[in-house]
């Protein structure tokens, strides 16, 4: 499988977060998945991208090339595919991703995780969204979700479109299963 994953440009604060790239990073190399982010040399993405390179595993980047004075770009990548611009960047992201993944991040992660949640909800998505919650980063954007459901803008269904968790066991459960119900659904 191909997994999408979007992390932070910058490595943040706390080991958890680390933690979370080289947890799902040596996931993706270990079980010969194919990791598909960014193509960012900076914070954990990088740190993302050279765990699955370590462990033998391959990286598609996808990005365009105005973003080398902000971002570098990862020298040693299987394939980089080069874009105009973000929109493409994440469309590309998303048609080459079979499960989409967030780990802690910034408004750029954050932009792009809700593209696919919200593609989801409108039957535009049929790929799994989890959001890796290591050490609580996304307790409150969770709580967020819920008062969204309190407060009638999110249905309870929809919402269950989303996993929270910091389990590889319990996000690997969750994507095989929703890959099945998909293909019993055709
Ligand atoms: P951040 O979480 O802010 O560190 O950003 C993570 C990644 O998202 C970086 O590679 C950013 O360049 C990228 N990014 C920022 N804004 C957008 C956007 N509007 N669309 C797609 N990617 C973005």
């Amino acid at each position: 499988m191909n997994i999408t994953v979007y992390c932070g440009s910058s490595m943040g604060n706390n080991e958890l977060y680390r933690n979370s790239a080289v947890i799902v990073g040596t996931w993706i190399a270990k079980n010969n998945h194919t990791l598909v982010y960014g193509g960012g040399a900076s914070g954990l993405m990088r740190l993302l991208a050279d765990t699955v390179l370590e462990n033998g595993g391959k990286v598609l980047g996808v990005r365009p090339d105005f973003l080398a004075d902000l971002e570098p770009a990862h020298p040693g990548i299987t394939q980089l595919i080069k874009v105009e611009n973000m929109s493409e960047r994440k469309k590309i992201m998303i048609e080459n991703g079979d499960a989409y993944i967030a780990l802690p991040g910034g408004l750029g992660t954050i932009e792009e995780i809700s593209e696919v949640l919200s593609w989801a909800m409108i039957g535009r998505n049929s790929n799994p969204c989890i959001i890796f919650n290591s050490g609580g980063f996304y307790d409150d954007l969770k709580k967020q979700f819920e008062k969204m459901v309190d407060s009638g803008f999110l249905t309870k269904e929809n919402e269950r479109l989303i996993l929270f968790s910091n389990s590889m066991e319990e996000i690997e459960d969750y994507i095989k299963n929703y890959k099945l119900k998909a293909m019993n659904k055709k």
